[in-house]
């Protein structure tokens, strides 16, 4: 079967055009004049319309987002008021509900971002209800779940975490990174296999519909593999999605030969397959906005604190040389200057001691790059994995991370051109369920630096183009993820979007606006059922 798309704009990759893609078996097999001169059993006319390759997520964290999608929804909520109401709603209609997970709460809703159980405690006293922020690197919960949790006064902080407290010593409702969130999470009941097949549908879902043809989950635990391939198999999983298992200082030694093990089980599932996993994702630290990235210099709300550094130096050396040695992607986050000169420097020791391949790592989010770091992502063939939607002064940056950094550091953020120029390779990813998922709202805005829609721009000189945000979103990411994908080309994937207008002709402000008027995976059409 041979499918012609002609009769539109079809964007190959920078710069290039064609007037014709020829496909078959899922492949592109010719373009331009040759795909005009073959043979075809079906023309699709693409009525002078946009075609790009399908938008691939480089970092984000799909299954999370259909978990909580099955809690209550207080993403956008603008006042605790707002969101205790909320949480009160889904229990009226959920009457039979345990324990309440949600998000995703704006944490700039409260000034310093410590939110009380006693608020909470207004939508249940007898339910444990816990709220992920926005960040997902916090979470608010009500007294409930404090007291199912045993976290007291006389509760010390766990390595790597903090728990917001009174002055008294006493909780105050708010816990900060994964050792501190697992003090509650832990007891919690197991969701079951067949929630997370639903989760993961309901994602793939969500993303088809906003052109997003292939994805990644960028925080495997255990439990998640067994999803994964589970929803593979019975067709729930609609994508193709690469995931990358979680290492932490203190578990990775013992399971590593589980994510040895999980990768051989995807890599024998049958040639229909969207599963791939390839990637160990490392944490460095935590968020500019929680005050637990890793910074060279001090808060300046709090100068005894430098942030949180989650792995000794030579531990994270150890963690990343063994498992580049098993032949997997490293992908690191790390968003302070400490952690990501960090993140560089285990990867270059990688590079010393490890012999030579093409392992193409890639550091996350590299939102406060130190000058003299900026250089050896291009050196060190480093990709930087960016958030579009995250490169302007949004509340978050205004209200709480510029009060804890400063002017100038806060606007040291996010800088692409300069990436850019040094030669780094920069991939896209959403970050969802912390931020949309969305290509379209994203796409424009590390272009115009402004809020989604609109035009005033946030340290312009770190502007890109619109064509290299697309690079970023397509090529580029299909190449952090060792995808022949991301492209028009002979021999790639055939998953495109269509989209009513041609985001590199309208002005930045409009691309929001555009529609994705359907996807093709394998070059056949995604019908929503
Ligand atoms: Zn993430």
């Amino acid at each position: 079967m041979k499918t012609l798309f002609t009769n539109g704009e079809i964007w190959c990759t920078r710069g290039t055009y064609t007037d014709a893609v020829l496909v078959e078996s899922g492949k592109v097999i010719a373009i331009g004049h040759d795909a005009l001169q073959a043979s075809n059993d079906e023309v699709i006319d693409l009525g002078g319309k946009f075609l790009a390759p399908g938008f691939i997520d480089a970092h984000a964290h799909p299954l999370f987002a259909g978990r909580e999608s099955q809690g209550p929804n207080v993403n956008g909520l603008q006042s605790v008021s707002e969101i205790v109401a909320a949480v009160r709603a889904y229990i009226a209609n959920n009457p039979s509900a345990a324990w309440v997970i949600g998000g995703a709460y704006e944490a700039s809703v409260i000034a310093g971002g410590d939110f009380e159980a006693t608020s909470l405690d207004e939508a249940s006293r007898d339910i444990p209800i816990v709220l992920h922020a926005v960040d997902h690197h916090t979470v608010w919960l009500n007294s409930k779940a404090l007291e199912i949790a045993g976290i007291t006064k006389a509760t010390v902080d766990p390595d790597g975490g903090t728990i917001a407290r009174y002055s008294d010593g006493s909780p105050k409702g708010t816990l900060r990174e994964p050792s501190a969130i697992d003090l509650v999470l832990s007891a919690a009941p197991k969701r079951t296999l067949s929630d997370d097949v639903a989760a993961i549908a309901w994602a793939c879902q969500r993303y088809l519909e906003s052109g997003v043809t292939s994805a990644t989950d960028a925080w495997v635990e255990p439990g998640m593999p067994e999803a994964y391939i589970a929803a593979d198999k019975s067709g729930a999983l609609t994508i193709d999605t690469n995931l990358f298992f979680l290492a932490q200082p203190d578990t990775w030694r013992s399971y590593s030969k589980d994510f040895v093990s999980f990768r051989s089980e995807i890599e024998a599932l049958p040639s229909t397959s969207h599963l791939s996993a390839k990637t160990i994702k490392f944490i460095c630290d935590g968020a500019l906005s929680a005050g637990t990235a890793a910074l060279l210099e001090p808060y300046l709300d709090d100068p005894q604190s430098t942030g949180l550094l989650i792995w000794d130096e030579d531990e994270l050396i150890d963690a990343m040389v063994h498992f580049d040695a098993l032949g997997f992607q490293i992908h690191a986050h790390a968003i302070g200057d400490a952690a990501i000169r960090q993140a560089l420097n285990a990867i270059e020791a990688v590079t010393r001691v490890n012999p030579r391949w093409d392992r193409r790592p890639v550091i996350a989010h590299a939102q406060l790059i130190h000058p003299d770091d900026l250089p050896r992502f291009a050196t060190l063939s480093v990709i930087a994995n960016i958030q579009p939607l995250w490169t302007y002064l949004d509340p978050m940056n205004a209200q709480l991370i510029e009060p804890r950094i400063g002017t100038k550091r806060n606007n040291q953020q996010y800088q692409l051109a300069s990436l850019q120029r040094s030669g780094a390779r920069i991939g896209y990813g959403s970050d969802w369920p912390v931020t949309s998922h969305v290509p379209l709202d994203a796409l424009a805005v590390p272009t115009h630096r402004s809020a989604p829609g609109s035009t005033q721009a946030w340290s312009p000189q770190e502007s890109v183009t619109l064509e290299d945000s697309l690079v970023h979103y397509t090529q580029d990411a299909a190449f952090s993820n060792f995808w022949n994908k991301g492209v028009i080309a002979v021999g790639a994937d055939a998953d495109f979007v269509l989209l009513d207008q041609n985001p590199l002709k309208v002005a930045p402000e409009k691309v929001n606006k555009i529609k994705v008027l359907q996807v093709y995976l394998g070059g056949v059409p995604w019908v929503n059922s």
